[in-house]
């Protein structure tokens, strides 16, 4: 296998070196042309995702699908713009000059992705890396195995090996790549394997972006629209089952408000998620069962079930939960849930949300209910998270104009958009001086003639 691997960087670094990559009118072509693989594929990628984690048509089209087409859209439209170098200032002690900024491609780049979008996660990054003039070697997930095959057919269609070309397999087809040198290390995972995969980079200083996970909390607060807040946050919640990086984990709630948003939740939970809806539409199944047991074992030994609580091994299912009167002490509160199991606790006075949240690393996203904007100051002023909503859930992500990642734990750098063409480049600084004079000061000679040189 390290043969293997070492002989495909070795290809793609002599295809980067032939300079091809990098011309736009090739970038924009290969953009093309992986949109239209996309679009002839559709039909095999929703039955892959069916397969692997019974997702519904419309969801994998809106969450999976459709997003890749609106970044592959804005990338098509701007990257010429984007690319070009550009003029910044230059001081006066560099009289005669003037300054640079070239965007370079890294060069041969890796990327690694997850199970729980397991397509957009994988083709989503490769948009920015393909548009920064960078080749790639994607790392599928191999829990998904459907979709893994689905992202390989589609590659090795589109693009020759020494430019994009697919690796599959699991942690130790991870690993080997990650001994290898990489220019640039585009990781989507959870935040434990993400310290492994900095610690590999760190040996051979290669770059990375993480994107990882965390505990993601609402609040809404007293004034907070309940109805709407309780209709977005089930939404955000148990689409595809809760396994979302950005998914609400936990919601504080202001405790005067307690009955009727409790009341709230569970009407959306049972309109959207009962067992009526779940025969209508498809409800998404737990990736494995090891998952299913770790889910298990939080509804274990709790008398904190409000609303679900049922689950089946075997179906790999686990029923939308909501867990009543929650405290930071609950196991259900010690790690991202990543399931459909929705803890909510009360708070009183407002320093009790900056302090539940502080209590835990920077969450990847944080949702704001509330039609205060002192309260929406508060809580944007006073703690640290990777992006987020106020009045929503989810959505700040599936826009191609703001920056997607986390901080802190839940992970380092961002993409979407803009963001992506900026994470596989590098900002080259370039000073061009004059020649046709050369002032004296700088050389410590007090002489200002140009007749004196
Ligand atoms: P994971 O970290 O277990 O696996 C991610 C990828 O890393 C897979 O391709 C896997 O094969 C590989 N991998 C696993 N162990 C490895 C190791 N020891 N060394 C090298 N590579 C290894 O994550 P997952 O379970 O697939 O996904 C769930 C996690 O991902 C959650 O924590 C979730 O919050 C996070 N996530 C984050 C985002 C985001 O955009 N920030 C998106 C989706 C998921």
């Amino acid at each position: 296998m390290r043969e293997a691997i070492q002989s495909l960087i070795q290809k793609q670094k002599q295809y980067f070196y032939s300079g091809e990559t990098k011309g736009l009118s090739f970038r924009k072509a290969q953009l093309t042309k992986l949109k239209e693989a996309i679009k002839k594929r559709e039909q095999d990628i929703m039955d892959a995702l069916k397969k692997d984690l019974n997702k519904g048509q419309q969801e994998v089209f809106f969450t999976e699908i459709g997003f890749l087409y609106s970044e592959l859209k804005d990338m098509m439209k701007n990257v010429d713009y984007w690319a070009e170098p550009r003029k910044v200032k230059t001081p006066i002690s560099h009289m005669g000059g003037k300054s640079y900024i070239y965007k370079e491609p890294y060069g041969v780049t890796l990327i690694i992705s997850p199970w729980n979008y397991p397509f957009q996660l994988c083709l989503g990054p490769l948009i920015g890396a393909i548009g920064a003039g960078n080749t790639a070697i994607l790392k599928p997930s191999e829990l998904t195995p459907n979709t893994s095959t689905v992202i390989r057919d589609l590659i090795v269609a589109t693009f020759p090996e020494e430019y994009v070309a697919v690796v599959e397999g699991d942690v130790e087809v991870s690993q080997a790549l990650l001994n290898e040198k990489f220019d640039y290390i585009f990781f989507t995972g959870s935040t434990s394997v993400g310290k492994k995969v900095m610690e590999a980079a760190a040996k051979h200083l290669t770059p990375v972006t993480l994107e990882l996970g965390g505990k993601s909390p609402a609040i809404v607060m007293e004034d907070a629209d309940l109805k709407l807040a309780a209709k977005r946050i089930v939404w955000g919640k148990f689409i595809n089952a809760g396994q979302t990086c950005v998914a609400p984990d936990y919601v504080l709630v202001h405790e005067s408000r307690r009955r009727k948003f409790l009341k709230l939740l569970v009407h959306y939970t049972k309109k959207w998620f009962d067992e009526d809806a779940r025969r209508r539409k498809p409800y998404p199944r737990i990736i494995n069962e090891r998952h299913v047991d770790r889910l298990a074992g939080l509804l274990k030994n709790t008398d904190k079930v409000f609303y679900g609580g049922a689950y089946d091994r075997d179906q790999r299912f686990v029923e939308p939960t909501i867990m009543m009167d929650v405290s930071m002490n609950d196991a259900v509160m010690a790690e991202e849930i990543f399931g459909p199991i929705l803890p909510v606790l009360f708070y009183k006075y407002d320093y009790e949300i900056i302090e539940t949240v502080r209590k835990r690393p920077n969450p990847l996203a944080l949702y704001l209910f509330t039609e205060d904007k002192e309260s929406e100051r508060m809580v944007l002023s006073n703690l640290s998270f990777g992006g987020g909503c106020i009045n929503d859930t989810i959505m700040h992500l599936a826009t191609p104009y703001l920056p997607f990642g986390g901080v802190g734990e839940s992970g380092m750098g961002a993409y979407h958009g803009k963001n992506s063409f900026d994470t596989f480049t590098h900002e080259k600084s370039i000073f061009k001086q004059t020649t046709a004079f050369d002032l004296p000061v700088r050389y410590g000679q007090s002489q200002t003639s140009m007749s004196a040189l």
